[in-house]
């Protein structure tokens, strides 16, 4: 089983690199790529791990990327997924350093808002939460709630960390282009992750699969743990309509949040491309 999709504590998951191989296999994943947020720090203890256990992990990355919509000003983020490059690339790791110091400027800035909106100290409780990895927004979260500014989880989503809500602040992101770039300049696949997450109307949905495919882009995530089967279905037909092969990851972040264990994803759709019979997926 495939499992092409998680986080561990190197950005905002909840377990270190190695644990998160172990819990894989023991969920019957016998091919992984750990995708944290912007970073490939995770990737060398992950891979300790797997050769112990025989698990094959792919190098993998989620990297955040801005696009901007024909007819908008505003760019919104996406994440596209890297699998099998080299993870020393130059140009890869520079981009992703890049992309760190713009994760801290947005920690800052969101810090900032939840001090003039009564939630002191949230940034210093959120920087202790991600021990040294860079602050996302999950640490926020969890922060808020410890300090009592909410209630749970998902108050400090609704409340302030949400898109269009009081901290949602504009980044400096790659581009979409620029990001798919560094990913196949590294020998890499690119793969849009989770299209289903982005709240596009058809139109706009067929306008980012068909910019990304232009970008370099060669898969999407066609299935993704939680996601309801018409969705799966719709992703499958644009997949193929676009030339794209499909890809397949839990998202995986915490064991409490059971809807998206580890390779509790379903299987792809009857007659999808895996992205794992690409060529350069195949050799990595
Ligand atoms: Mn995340
Ligand atoms: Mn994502
Ligand atoms: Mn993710």
């Amino acid at each position: 089983m495939y499992d092409l999709h998680c986080h561990s504590d190197c950005s905002d998951g909840r377990l270190a690199p190695a644990a998160v191989v172990e819990r894989a296999a023991r969920n019957g994943v016998d091919c992984l790529a750990l995708t944290d947020h912007d970073t490939v720090a995770g990737l060398a203890e992950a891979r300790a791990r797997a050769d112990d256990l025989g698990v094959r992990l792919l190098s993998g990355v989620e990297v955040s990327v801005n696009w901007t919509a024909s007819g908008n000003t505003r760019p919104r983020c996406i994440h596209v997924v890297g699998l099998g490059f080299d993870p020393g690339h130059r140009q890869l790791v520079a981009g992703l350093a890049a992309q760190e110091s713009a994760r801290r400027d947005r920690a800052a800035r969101i810090g900032a808002r939840l001090v003039e909106r009564g939630a002191p100290g949230t940034l210093e409780r959120a920087g202790e939460l991600a021990g040294g990895a860079a602050v996302c927004r999950p640490h926020f979260a969890r922060a808020l709630v410890e300090l009592g500014h909410v209630r749970s989880d998902r108050e400090a989503w609704r409340r302030f960390l949400g898109d269009r809500g009081p901290c949602d602040v504009p980044v400096d992101w790659v581009d979409l282009a620029g990001g798919v770039g560094w990913i196949t300049a590294a020998g890499g696949v690119a793969v849009l992750a989770h299209p289903g997450h982005y709240k596009l109307s058809k139109p706009r949905m067929r306008e980012l699969v068909g910019a990304f495919r232009d970008a370099g882009g060669q898969a999407i995530e066609v299935s993704v743990a939680g996601r309801p089967a018409a969705e799966r279905a719709e992703l499958a037909r644009l997949a193929a309509e676009y030339g794209l092969a499909a890809s397949s990851g839990s998202d995986f972040h915490d064991p409490g949040q059971t809807w998206r264990d580890l390779g509790s994803q379903p299987a792809l759709p009857e007659g999808a491309v895996p992205v794992w019979d690409l060529p350069a997926v195949r050799a990595a």
